[in-house]
């Protein structure tokens, strides 16, 4: 199969670190909101992906993350402390509806389900790490990446300094702290303040209390759950830096292991209304409303008419028109009617290619009555899709 590689920038063919086994981890949601397209594509994306390995005769090892806490005010910890409730209870919430609407679209849970907050051994592991081989200080109670020790920073993203800075501010990654080296260093350990509101959790560290960087969580649930190398790191394109390049600098440093993740795969981003979705324009389109007019399947059928790496735009007339698709379709193959021609070889080689799943549907569709439904079905389902 091949597969384009965000790291090389080139598509290549798929082979696995070791034997028969793919381990993938991909970064998951920060739980203190509704499920939107935008998640739903990415890992309905990453699904797909995930079942044609297994099809293909792979055993998978399927890694994710619940961000429910890291060293940020501004997203779950903000919303907990304005509705009055723990971030435990904001978190286990959101988790499960996410969960819900997940196990709606007939997604397969990830075989390893981790949450920041049960894994904080692992990143005070790394970091102790980091800090012995001079990859990261202490200053006043926090660590910090030294991101200028890493010559190759900036592989994946392939971003200028000036283009980090200014994507470094607009994810708030404290770029203004004059305690760091260098404006871009990561935050790995952020320090208990004395005067700390009570809702902000502390954790104990053998550098103190505080809590880790968002970043650095990353790096040491996938080292912790699939091992020090592997072999696909997804999650979406906004992700590539700085979180994604934060992840590698840290892994790497602190194993010593190159690379850390052999291919990396980024989904497009979901646009509504023309503009990207998402909850500060207040212009997101939730699973839990779709769910009360289209199947399972029409939505899937949707989410994988676009191609995982493009960006797109969702509108109504996009849904209704996959909903009378998928019912064409699944009208057909419930006719009993048979076709002798097998489309099976000419779908497959579609997927080989970097995951073409819109020439795949385009095509089931336009051979409605002309080729073989009992196989059409078979390949349904290697998709996901119920039947
Ligand atoms: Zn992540």
């Amino acid at each position: 199969m091949k597969i384009y590689n965000t790291l090389t920038k080139n598509i290549q063919y798929f082979e696995t670190l070791k034997d028969k086994t793919v381990t993938i981890y991909v970064c998951g949601i920060t739980p203190y909101d509704t499920t939107h397209l935008g998640h739903a594509f990415t890992y309905i994306s990453f699904d797909a992906l995930i079942r044609f390995f297994k099809y293909k005769g792979y055993r998978v090892d399927y890694s994710q993350n619940v961000t429910d806490i890291n060293d940020r005010d501004n997203d779950i910890l903000k919303r907990a402390k304005e509705q009055n409730v723990s971030w435990e209870n904001l978190s286990s919430f959101w988790t499960r509806k996410f969960l819900n609407d997940m196990n709606f679209l007939n997604w397969l849970k990830p075989d390893h389900y981790l949450f920041a907050s049960e894994q904080i051994p692992m990143m005070v592991v790394l970091i102790e790490k980091l800090l012995d081989n001079k990859s990261a200080y202490i200053y006043d109670g926090n660590v910090y990446l030294d991101v200028k020790k890493d010559k190759d920073y900036g592989k994946l993203s392939g971003l200028h300094e000036e283009d980090m800075l200014k994507i470094a501010r607009d994810f708030e990654e404290d770029i203004d702290n004059k305690d760091k080296h260098n404006p871009l260093d990561i935050t790995l350990w952020r320090k208990t303040e004395d005067d700390q509101p009570k809702h902000i959790p502390a954790f104990s560290s053998p550098f103190g209390k505080g809590r880790p960087g968002w970043h650095i969580e990353c790096s040491a649930m996938a080292v912790s759950s699939l091992g020090e190398q592997i072999d696909i790191h997804g999650g979406g394109k906004d992700l590539i830096y700085p979180h994604h390049e934060a992840e590698i600098a840290q892994s790497e440093k602190a194993t010593g292991k190159i690379p850390f993740a052999k291919y990396w795969m980024h989904t497009g981003q979901v646009s509504y209304k023309g503009e990207k979705m998402s909850k500060s324009l207040g212009n997101l389109v939730m699973i839990s409303d779709l769910k009360e007019k289209f199947s399972a399947n029409s939505i899937r059928f949707m989410l994988l008419s676009n191609h995982y790496r493009n960006d797109w735009e969702y509108t109504e007339k996009a849904m209704n028109n996959a909903d009378k698709k998928f019912k064409d379709i699944l009208q057909w193959i419930r006719s009993g009617k048979t076709r002798r021609f097998d489309p099976t070889y000419k779908l497959l080689a579609l997927l080989e290619e970097d995951l073409d799943t819109p020439s795949v549907l385009k095509e089931i569709y336009e051979n409605i009555g002309k080729s073989d439904p009992v196989k059409t079905r078979e390949f349904l389902k290697v998709l996901g899709f119920d039947l």
